[in-house]
């Protein structure tokens, strides 16, 4: 067996590994619970139009979770995706909470 030939036998099965396993653990992350600790600890909801207006008055329907600047679909249309500060959990593209952060463009 070769040089490239041992290389490429060694890290092929590697690399497959490490690309499942990143597909494995998004897909395999539960949907968050507005009833969560959380996620009541940041008011969030996964519909923006239900956001209490009382505890945050300057909340604007429009910011949505899909427009947050922590959403990440895994593909751009996806009603699920995760979010930086739910680590283990989805959101809902709809959703908000009081981090909110308006993504650039
Ligand atoms: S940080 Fe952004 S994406 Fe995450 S829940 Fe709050 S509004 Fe949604």
């Amino acid at each position: 067996m070769s040089h490239v030939t041992r290389r490429v036998v060694l890290l092929v099965p590697l690399a497959a590994g490490v690309c499942g396993s990143q597909a494995y653990a998004q897909s395999s992350l539960k949907k968050v619970e507005e009833t969560e600790p959380k996620a009541t600890a940041i008011g969030y909801r996964h519909d923006s139009a239900k956001v209490d207006k009382a505890r945050y008055p300057k909340h604007d329907v429009a910011h949505r979770c899909y427009n947050c600047l922590a959403f990440a679909p895994d593909k751009p249309a996806d009603e699920w995706g995760e979010c930086d500060l739910m680590s283990d959990r989805l959101v809902h593209r709809n959703g908000w909470c009081s981090s909110y952060k308006k993504k650039k463009g």
